[in-house]
């Protein structure tokens, strides 16, 4: 059985205060309530991580970072490597993230050489994929997606894939709003679990969670998750809200 995530990403938001306050509001509700059967992620800048799994009980929760370096170590000024976000206690890290790819040039050779680092190190990456406004207008979609896993995490070997979750982030729907429709994500997820059929056979293809992303809010969580191939979401916005974040999760 798959596991179902629910995992934030805060982006380059929230002072390390603010981000604290954040943190310990979400793991009191999910002390709480419970999160049966949904790991939650908190995907926080580099500068909170450790006080994050300070302040919050991490069997609960896991904390994520959203980057790490291309390379293992040394003269590479202002990054953070794999095996620094590890030490501070975080056992994911976002990866692929469309803003990386845009706004840094975030290639698949580049994302290749973070997923070995990342995985080397002991953290799951959230490898996340989607497509631009004009290659969903063009039908194209399915393609462009599939070219991104083939490019990336179909690299690796099954073992390493296994340890992999997904993320479809559509970018026309990242903070913009508009969100993909539920049958949207069911189409595109169905898609990826069969190429990952094809690649790594059917028993891996079962056990990949596969998240949606894009303007997931507590209003439309509850329907998209209810799609079969649809195992969680990656959320931004409302992942720093924590009553926003906690329905998410709930929406289970
Ligand atoms: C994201 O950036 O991963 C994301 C899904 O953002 P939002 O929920 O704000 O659209």
């Amino acid at each position: 059985m798959r596991k179902k995530v629910v995992a934030g990403n805060w982006k380059c938001n929230t002072t390390l205060q603010e981000g604290v306050e954040l943190a310990k509001a979400v793991d009191a509700v999910v002390a709480e309530k419970g999160a049966e059967d949904v790991v939650v992620v908190m995907g926080t800048p580099f500068t909170h991580i450790t006080s994050v799994v300070d302040a919050i009980n991490t069997e609960r929760i896991g904390v994520a970072s959203q980057n790490c370096a291309a390379e293992a170590k040394g003269a590479f000024t202002g990054e953070v490597s794999a095996a620094m976000v590890k030490s501070t206690g975080a056992e994911y890290v976002i990866l692929g993230h469309s803003e990386r790819r845009d706004y840094y040039g975030e290639t698949s050779e580049i994302l290749n050489k973070k997923l070995a680092l990342a995985l080397e190190n002991g953290l799951t990456p959230i490898f996340c994929c989607g497509e631009a406004l004009a290659i969903r207008e063009a039908g194209t979609q399915n393609d462009f997606v599939i070219n991104q896993l083939k490019e990336t995490i179909f690299q690796l070997s099954a073992e390493d894939f296994k340890k992999i979750v997904i993320a479809y982030e559509p970018i026309w729907a990242i903070g913009t709003g508009v969100t993909a429709t539920s049958d949207q994500a069911q189409d595109m997820h169905a898609a990826i679990r069969a190429a990952v059929a094809e690649q790594f056979g059917q028993e891996i293809a079962d056990g990949v969670s596969i998240l949606y992303g894009g303007s997931c809010n507590p209003k439309n969580a509850n329907d998209i998750f209810s799609k079969a191939d649809v195992d969680g979401g990656l959320i931004g916005g409302a992942s720093m809200k924590a009553e926003d974040f906690i329905q998410i999760i709930n929406a289970y």
